[in-house]
């Protein structure tokens, strides 16, 4: 049993440190929204008041936040945890932030004696849930040996992608990826309807043939043609199109930094921003379905 502390139980981290709790983990966890804290209480979480409460005796820290100044506000600024935490505390910050916080973060951690890793995920809300996240992870080879068997309670895949922040830059490539899929896919799939096609049909059509992807496979954006998606629940849980629209602008911003060519990366950004500007943005990102039904 591992003394852990967890802020942010989001959609997320709410399920991620139901997890932890499940495994035997004594959890300790803070949210600033009381309904999330009640929710861990009900299975088998402490509540702390604070996030400096909450990491009194922790051995591990765990961050699930939406955005890096969040992340920056926790542990970096006036109060900040870096400053409270004894040296060997283990740190991992599981947000999807841009990759200055995360290096910043694990610089003054490494000052301070801290192990950090940013360990952002993939694998939705339905991952997080079931317990079968993929953690994509940086941070030096002992930090990611000291979280691996925490994470694993988490995840079922746990990759080491480099130093502190390659996580993020590798899931950062990863969403933007995902977002051409799943506009990719809507867009397919209502040419088809368009041209009198039943989108179920075609999804399973084009889930054994050659444009089978992820998105596809689990996550069908269309409502009705698969049970249990965000889809066939009016977009609702799973993956925000305001945090995608964050991963994009994470995405554009490292593109434009390095001169990397993205045109598709650029297209898509543009339309999941265009989506989100007309009140789409807590609708899961397989709304983006509705853009062209209506165009
Ligand atoms: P969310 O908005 O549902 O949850 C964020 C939680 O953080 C909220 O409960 C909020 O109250 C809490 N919070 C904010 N500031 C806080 C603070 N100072 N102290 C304590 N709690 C605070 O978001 P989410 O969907 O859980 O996503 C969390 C992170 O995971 C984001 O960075 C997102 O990009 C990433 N992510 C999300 C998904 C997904 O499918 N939802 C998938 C992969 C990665």
């Amino acid at each position: 049993m591992t003394n852990i502390a967890f802020i942010g139980l989001g959609n997320m981290g709410g399920p991620m440190a139901i997890n932890l709790v499940k495994a035997g983990h004594r959890v300790t966890v803070f949210d600033l929204v009381p309904e999330a804290l009640s929710a861990l209480e009900a299975n088998g979480g402490i509540v702390a008041d604070s996030a400096q409460a909450a990491v009194v005796g922790a051995e591990v820290v765990i961050s699930m936040l939406p955005a890096g100044k969040h992340v920056a506000a926790l542990y970096l600024h006036d109060e900040g945890l870096l400053q409270l935490l004894p040296k060997g505390t283990l740190v991992v910050d599981s947000s999807t932030i841009d990759v200055a916080t995360a290096q910043a973060v694990g610089a003054k951690a490494a000052q301070a004696g801290i192990d950090f890793v940013d360990a952002p995920v993939s694998g939705g809300v339905s991952g997080a849930q079931a317990g079968t996240l993929s953690f994509i992870v940086g941070g030096t080879e002992g930090s990611f040996k000291s979280a691996k068997p925490v994470l694993e309670a988490m995840g079922k895949n746990i990759f080491h992608a480099g130093e502190a922040g390659a996580g993020q830059i590798a899931k950062m490539c990863n969403n933007m990826l995902l977002s051409i899929l799943m506009a990719g896919t809507a867009e397919a799939l209502q040419l088809g309807v368009d041209n009198g096609l039943d989108p179920k049909v075609l999804s399973d059509i084009m889930v054994k043939s050659s444009g089978r992807n992820w998105t596809l496979e689990i996550y069908n954006p269309v409502p009705g043609v698969m049970p249990n998606t965000p889809a066939s629940n009016d977009y609702q849980g799973g993956f925000m199109v305001d945090l995608m629209n964050k991963d994009l602008g994470l995405a554009l911003g490292a593109a434009h930094a390095g001169d990397s060519m993205v045109p598709m990366g650029e297209q898509s950004a543009a339309l999941f921003a265009a989506h989100g500007e007309q009140g789409n943005g807590r609708l899961d990102f397989s709304s983006i379905y509705q853009h062209y039904q209506k165009n």
